[in-house]
């Protein structure tokens, strides 16, 4: 049952509560609401809700309608995220805006194989390795699995590519050696109803993936996965993994619309197996793009580098080529359902003085993946366009000399190449003060929920008139320039009515058109680093109509690089700014509860912009940048940060979901 409890219930009265429950064998769970506290209460002893309802404190009970108690979602509304964490300190989630990829083969055989088949699947991007040390084989004749030296194996290949392991636990006899290596335990289909393993297992705290029993209803799913959750993990992951139907042509039939029935049902994270569910390798890459297509928050695929050599299920293990395509599907696939791929960050090593002296080259890398990283003494920062850009000035502005850049075609390839570690920093505009907000970023800022903003700067945006040296303004014939270019400095055109004006893709990219054709006829609108780029002269400068134009851009980072400061931010000095993502509760007054928060702790709101969130038609993200300057001597970061923990504190009780983008300083120039 769910129990709603008084606005301003005394702390007495909720311990008595706790107590009563506890004593009549019911397992309660805290829920934070928006405006009041939620007891869950399940267990066998079927109390009569009115007992609980004449408890002081109580506004009211609901009984959960079905068999299904904490897996339900009228338990838990949001949807719950799985966070397993490797042996680099980075953080797996499961259920959350990035799909997942676990792979491996079936079975662990040899230390040679566990290892090439890790580096092969962690480089096509899996976060997780898989691998059976016990086997539940149909013959007893067949390869049972290497048993503890299996689950070892398993996990020094895991640590030394960065990926937590997943293996399957057929007896609670095993626990005590499985609990050494074992990051994510794996239930059966065959076990999926033994229900003394899912007790036993539940009781270990840690996070399971449990799949769909060969035969079993979703219902059915849905009641083992209790059996986890009441025996004290939290942390359940549901895999469909095929069913036993008619059919004889595939293993088994994949049943893909139980992901959206699971999802309307429970709060757990929902992957699929399309191996087992197929049984026949060149069918599962089709299978496991359309699960992602279906909604799926990640895949367990099975990849060998020898499948005719596996000692299990060699017919439907993909050889590792065949996996990377389809991981790269997949890439390609995510953000149409609003999702990224997570990844496991590669961190780079660096090679003194590689790149002293280097030349940026002219283009930025389609694609992302695929553009060189420098890789010098200094950090990186990534940024969006060509070298001269207003991003690349910004860059220059805000590090000076103290980093090397990189330049992408999108703003999704900076943020992939942060989320990653490919990179240190990232450089993105965020508004403009003539055309408005840059809605590309604002959604990636939620996409990406590893990429936090460690700082902010706003530049002002002078266009200059740009020619190759000895020409002068009477003698041009044809100016270049992105198309936002040219009304921006309409009142300095007008006076050149005849002037022919050339469209070009961005202010850098024409001040490379002007310097490449070297003709005195011809002239860019661009930025003051795109003419020394290219050696252009500056024939005018300033010449935008109205000098009010203005470019915000902020500074992105990991998560785990403020971490690894020991949790301090990187550019010291006072924190200015706060920002946020939050996701109001779907009712009416909900963002206005949300705002008061802000009033009530004295704070000045100085951006929200809503967004719908991507892949969950008629939700919006809300954006919100803080005021949090606290003046004093050397308090000032703490000051800061206890604001803003104040106003999360007291916005979480209020919204879906919300996450602290940064604490940084703004700087303007
Ligand atoms: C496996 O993952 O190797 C396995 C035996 O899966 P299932 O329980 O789905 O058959
Ligand atoms: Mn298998």
């Amino acid at each position: 049952m769910v129990i709603i409890l008084q606005k301003n219930i005394s702390k007495e009265n909720k311990e008595n509560i706790r107590s009563f429950l506890k004593a009549n064998q019911l397992r309660v769970n805290e829920i934070i609401g928006e405006e009041d506290t939620i007891f869950g209460a399940v267990g066998m002893v079927r109390l009569d809700p009115r007992m609980v309802e004449v408890l002081p404190g109580v506004a009211r009970v609901i009984p959960i309608s079905k068999p299904y108690k904490m897996a339900s979602r009228e338990f838990k509304k949001e949807n719950t995220i799985v966070e397993i964490r490797n042996n680099r300190g980075e953080t797996i989630r499961i259920g959350g805006s990035k799909v997942v990829a676990i792979a491996g083969p079936c079975a662990v055989e040899s230390r040679e194989q566990m290892f090439d088949i890790a580096r092969h699947v962690a480089a096509s991007g899996a976060v997780m390795l898989r691998g059976g040390a016990f086997k539940p084989r149909t013959s007893p004749y067949a390869f049972q699995g290497l048993g503890e030296e299996g689950v070892r194996l398993l996990k020094e290949a895991g640590d030394a590519f960065g990926l937590p392991v997943v293996s399957e636990i057929v007896s609670a006899d095993h626990l005590p050696v499985m609990l050494d290596y074992v990051d994510l335990f794996q239930i059966g289909a065959r076990n999926m109803q033994n229900f003394e393993l899912l007790k036993r297992v539940g009781e270990t705290g840690r996070p399971v993936v449990l799949k769909r029993g060969l035969a079993a209803t979703i219902e059915e799913l849905l009641m083992a996965a209790e059996y986890l959750l009441a025996a004290g993990t939290d942390r359940v992951i549901l895999c469909e993994r095929g069913i036993r139907t008619f059919e004889q042509a595939t293993r088994n039939t994949l049943d893909l619309s139980a992901i959206p029935i699971l999802r309307g049902l429970t709060h757990l994270p929902i992957i699929v197996d399309p191996s087992h569910a197929v049984g026949i390798r060149d069918k599962i890459t089709p299978m496991g793009l359309a699960a992602i297509a279906a909604g799926a928050d990640g895949i367990i695929v099975e990849v060998h580098c020898s499948p005719e050599r596996a000692l299990s299920d060699g017919a439907q293990s993909l050889y590792p080529d065949q996996f990377d395509k389809l991981m790269r599907g997949i890439d390609v696939l995510a953000p149409v359902v609003g999702k990224e791929v997570a990844r496991i960050r590669k961190g780079f090593a660096v090679s003194p003085g590689a790149l002293k002296g280097a030349k940026p080259s002219s283009q930025p890398a389609a694609g992302g993946g695929e553009q060189k990283i420098p890789r010098g003494t200094k950090k990186v920062c990534a940024f969006m366009g060509a070298w001269g850009a207003w991003a690349d000035q910004a860059v220059n502005r805000f590090f000076g000399d103290g980093v090397d850049e990189v330049n992408f075609a999108a703003f999704r390839d900076v943020f992939r190449a942060v989320s990653e570690g490919r990179v240190d920093y990232g450089m993105v505009p965020v508004e403009n003060s003539l055309a408005g907000s840059v809605y590309d970023n604002y959604d990636n800022l939620y996409r990406f929920e590893d990429v936090r903003i460690v700082g902010a700067i706003t530049l002002r945006i002078e266009h200059c008139l740009l020619a190759v040296p000895g020409a002068a303004i009477g003698g041009i014939k044809n100016v270049f320039s992105h198309p936002h270019g040219f009304p921006q400095c309409s009142v300095f055109l007008e006076q050149h009515p005849e002037w022919k004006l050339v469209e070009c893709e961005s202010t850098a990219d024409a001040a490379v058109r002007v310097a490449q054709a070297g003709s005195p006829e011809n002239a860019a609108i661009a930025s003051e680093l795109a003419g020394q780029y290219n050696g252009l002269t500056e024939l005018a400068r300033g010449i935008e109509s109205n000098p009010g134009n203005y470019t915000r851009f902020v500074v992105l980072a990991h998560e785990g690089t403020e971490k690894d400061a020991g949790g301090e931010f990187m550019f010291s000095g006072d924190m200015t700014k706060g920002s946020i993502i939050f996701i109001t509760k779907n009712k009416p007054g909900a963002l206005y509860g949300c705002l008061g928060v802000f009033h009530k702790n004295a704070l000045n709101l100085t951006r929200l912009e809503s967004r719908p969130v991507p892949g969950e038609p008629w939700r919006h993200s809300f954006y919100a940048d803080i005021d949090v300057t606290a003046p004093g001597p050397g308090g000032g970061i703490q000051r800061s940060r206890q604001i803003v923990e104040s106003v999360l504190g007291d916005l979480r009780a209020k919204t879906e979901e919300i996450r602290l983008l940064g604490l940084y300083r703004e700087r303007d120039c």
